[in-house]
């Protein structure tokens, strides 16, 4: 065969160059027969340059766009960037450009990179969360939210990182510190801006069902907003004349509670023990406590700490007086940061008692050890003894409606959503104060509401909008006179709560889109991204749909019908980062292998759902083969007549047409499942077999095979495909209708294996058509009458002609 060099330098740009002429990605909002399909990765947040995990996610996210075109499909796969936050912001403390600058020059390294690996987007479709043609479409749907009652301003206390100077959300807190800066946590009052997301918190959860997700996301979801069944019971705190309402799941249990506890971030703490002699001990605790995660505090193993209030409340079924205490296992979170402690029928309340000594009463008799959740009669419970738990539970409660002490109830463990950043690299919140009419909202005409520039991005305990003095004064809307601006900014999961809506529409400038474009392409049919965003950013793309098609703006509630998560690329076992030093440049990768290498071994090296271990070897041998197949169609475009594949194939031609319609089966099928790793493999077999018979079989049977390698390999890597199946074919491969196997070339799975011992003839059995050498040596050792001539015998060399024999020389 000819010594011919692939080579990726000259052909990749050179497709590239046709890709962007014929505009082959483009798609028009205008339907036509074909069906849609919306493939959509998540945004990357522009920061630097593309790193490894991207090189993943828009491969695979590429695969499916093409196959799915190929399919027959009018595919929109659109990209822009998440632009605002804090990298950027942090990037400008420390040197003085504009995030604006920063964040453009990364815009443009991601952009040239995306196109350097000819990931197929529609780039008339772009945009950036930061341009003020998008983000005033932001600050519209805040105004529609404010409209319905959906956001709205209160005090609360809020996690403070005292270096970043901004509030942090709860998942922001890991193990008490600043998930960015590492800096410890404190807590402050501020009034700030909330988005009601648990008026949606049923929905949120019923909705579930109707989506392909996987199902630990679906289950991190289902935590997350953690719906529980019971009762709110009052207890009454006598001496300051407080109610208190607790969330129970277990009202059964009522006449067990010998004590009574409320979370450190309890608003009453620090009033209930003023003037006792507890004060000073509650407050160092508070403050100890108030820094720590929500995990560390759940934590099990960790041991229950405490403090007394000095205060005492009334069981409302038994007129008890119960000692109060402030501790950190209870979760202001959780219901109303009050507890009800039952030691002898809860885990951690039982720990607590034993730690302060307190009493523990069964009122439950299940028969097991205390504590216990078994069920069984009551006990030590009034009128409700002997009676089964299970059946006085509802009596329990209606008993407690009609005394005005409780009622059922249900409780979410889902909080709204705050979304007011004292930081300056966002969106900003439009609405004006005005001393007369309190908040007043900016009118739609005014949008957007554009970002002023600042000397100074350094927060100083407030946006640092405050301090551009002429932007925050304005007039009110309303009456005219003077007003100030919000200097907060909308936290970036807002932004990207919608994006994927205004890419159908991005043009559109008299609305944030037109709802008949939108109901054509949502939702999207196959969302592509990391379980990171498992929780917060799927959750509130969700909320916001439902809110917006509730509001009529939408026809979809759901925003993405099936969902990939992709997992992470390591290096020696490790998470690649730039101070261990073990990072991979994908810039690096495609620029010495090509990007169809860098491409295609990041899918093949796993399971694209599971996390991987980069190999530097297992680049090379993705590049060789990337080769060999090139060099294949090359080869047999330049050397053999453009003859058809052959209608009765037989011998060699009959192997190597069986191989092609077993890969298209194969790639075809794993495809569907994400199994690309496989699917690259059956090419890889295909190219093989190929070669096996490149001598030996017709110009006819080897057009096809390289054709059809190249035709499979197209998702994967678009450019050597396109290459290979233009040399073979003078056709454009991406207007290719996908390739069917033929069933009748594939029924033949299996064949007649001859097994020779020294050259005899001794057995013939039926052996599978995929089985590779060492099957068919393995076989024909265990053919019954090449036994009787192998046993005790031994092996000297075992001959494999695949498809056809083993002979097996003994002595
Ligand atoms: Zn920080
Ligand atoms: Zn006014």
């Amino acid at each position: 065969m000819a010594d011919r060099r692939y080579d990726p330098r000259e052909i990749e740009p050179r497709w590239q160059e046709v890709w962007e002429r014929e505009r082959s990605w483009q798609v028009s909002n205008q339907p036509d027969d074909r069906p849609k399909a919306y493939v959509l990765e998540m945004l990357p947040y522009p920061s630097g340059e593309p790193h490894i995990g991207h090189l993943k996610t828009y491969s695979v996210g590429d695969a499916i766009a093409h196959f799915r075109r190929r399919n027959g499909m009018r595919v929109l796969h659109p990209m822009g960037y998440d632009a605002f936050g804090l990298p950027a912001e942090n990037h400008a403390i420390k040197t003085g450009v504009h995030p604006r600058d920063s964040t453009r020059e990364s815009i443009e390294a991601f952009r040239r990179q995306f196109r350097a690996w000819g990931i197929s987007i529609d780039w008339t479709r772009e945009f950036g969360t930061h341009e003020p043609r998008y983000y005033r479409w932001t600050q519209w749907i805040f105004l529609r939210l404010l409209e319905r009652g959906l956001a709205y301003r209160r005090e609360a206390a809020v996690k403070w990182c005292p270096n970043d100077a901004t509030v942090l959300a709860n998942e922001q807190v890991i193990d008490g510190r600043c998930e960015r800066c590492g800096h410890e946590v404190e807590v402050r009052q501020l009034e700030q801006w909330f988005l009601r997301i648990t008026d949606y918190a049923d929905r949120l959860l019923d909705d579930l069902d109707e989506i392909a997700w996987p199902e630990h996301v679906k289950t991190m979801q289902r935590n997350w907003i953690g719906r529980s069944e019971g009762a709110e019971v009052t207890f009454a705190c006598g001496e300051l004349g407080i109610d208190y309402p607790v969330f129970t799941t277990r009202p059964d249990t009522l006449f067990g509670a010998t004590f009574f506890v409320l979370a450190p971030e309890h608003p009453d703490v620090f009033r209930l023990a003023q003037g006792t002699p507890h004060e000073r001990d509650v407050h160092e605790y508070v403050n100890r406590a108030l820094t720590e995660s929500a995990e560390e505090r759940g934590d099990a193993e960790k041991p229950k700490t405490g403090v007394p209030l000095g205060r005492t409340v009334v069981n409302p079924v038994n007129g008890e007086e119960l000692p109060m205490f402030v501790a950190d296992y209870v979760l202001m979170e959780y219901g109303t940061g009050a507890l009800m402690a039952v030691p002898a029928h809860d885990e951690r309340d039982y720990e607590f008692a034993q730690a302060f000594d307190l009493p523990i009463r069964r009122v439950i008799d299940c028969g097991e050890e205390l504590p216990c959740t078994g069920d069984g009669p009551m006990v030590d419970s009034g009128a409700f003894d002997g009676r089964h738990n299970r059946e006085a539970y509802d009596e329990i409660v209606r008993w407690l409606d009609r005394e005005g002490r409780g009622h059922a109830s249900v409780n979410y463990r889902l909080r709204d959503w705050l979304v007011s950043r004292q930081r300056y690299w966002g969106c900003p919140i439009p609405v004006v104060y005005c001393e007369r009419d309190g908040i007043v909202p900016v009118p739609e005409e005014d949008l957007p509401v554009e970002l002023p520039d600042v000397e100074d991005y350094a927060p100083r305990g407030r946006s640092p909008l405050a301090a551009a003095e002429e932007w925050v004064s304005t007039t009110c809307p309303q009456c005219g006179g003077p007003a100030r601006r919000e200097t907060d900014t909308m936290d970036t999961f807002v932004d990207s709560s919608w994006y994927f809506l205004r890419y159908c529409d991005p043009d559109n400038e008299q609305a944030a889109w037109d709802r008949s474009v939108v109901d054509m392409w949502m939702p999207v049919d196959q969302y592509i991204g990391g379980v990171e965003h498992a929780i917060l950013h799927l959750m509130y793309a969700r909320f916001f749909c439902k809110a917006l098609t509730d509001m009529g703006l939408l026809g979809v509630s759901e925003p993405f019908s099936a969902l990939f998560t992709q997992g992470m690329v390591t290096k020696e076992g490790a998470k690649m980062s730039k101070s261990k030093g073990n990072t991979v440049d994908p810039a690096e990768i495609s620029d010495r292998y090509g990007a169809d290498t860098a491409r295609c071994y990041i899918l093949f090296i796993g399971p694209p759902e599971q996390d991987v271990d980069w190999s530097d070897e297992g680049v090379e041998g993705t590049f060789r083969f990337l080769s060999r197949l090139w060099r294949l169609g090359a080869d047999v475009a330049d050397s053999t007549p453009a003859e058809e594949p052959p209608a009765a194939p037989e011998g060699d031609d009959l192997a190597l047409m069986r191989k092609a319609h077993w890969a298209i089966e194969k790639v075809t099928a794993d495809l569907r499942r994400f199994a690309f790793n496989t699917a690259i493999s059956a090419v890889h077999e295909l190219v093989n077999e190929a070669y096996r018979v490149r001598e030996t079989a017709g110009a006819g049977a080897l057009r096809f095979a390289a054709r059809t390698a190249a035709s499979l390999i197209f998702p994967f890597a678009p450019h050597a495909g396109a290459d290979v199946f233009d040399r073979l074919t003078g056709r454009p491969v991406w207007l290719e209708p996908w390739p069917e196997a033929d069933p009748d070339l594939l029924e033949a799975e299996t064949f007649t294996l001859v097994v020779q011992v020294n050259g005899k003839v001794r057995d013939r059995l039926e052996a599978p058509a995929s089985a590779g050498p060492d099957e068919l040596k393995a076989l024909a050792r265990d053919a019954p009458n090449a036994r009787a001539h192998l046993d005790g015998r031994e092996v000297v060399k075992e001959v494999v002609v695949p498809g056809k024999l083993v002979n097996v020389v003994v002595r």
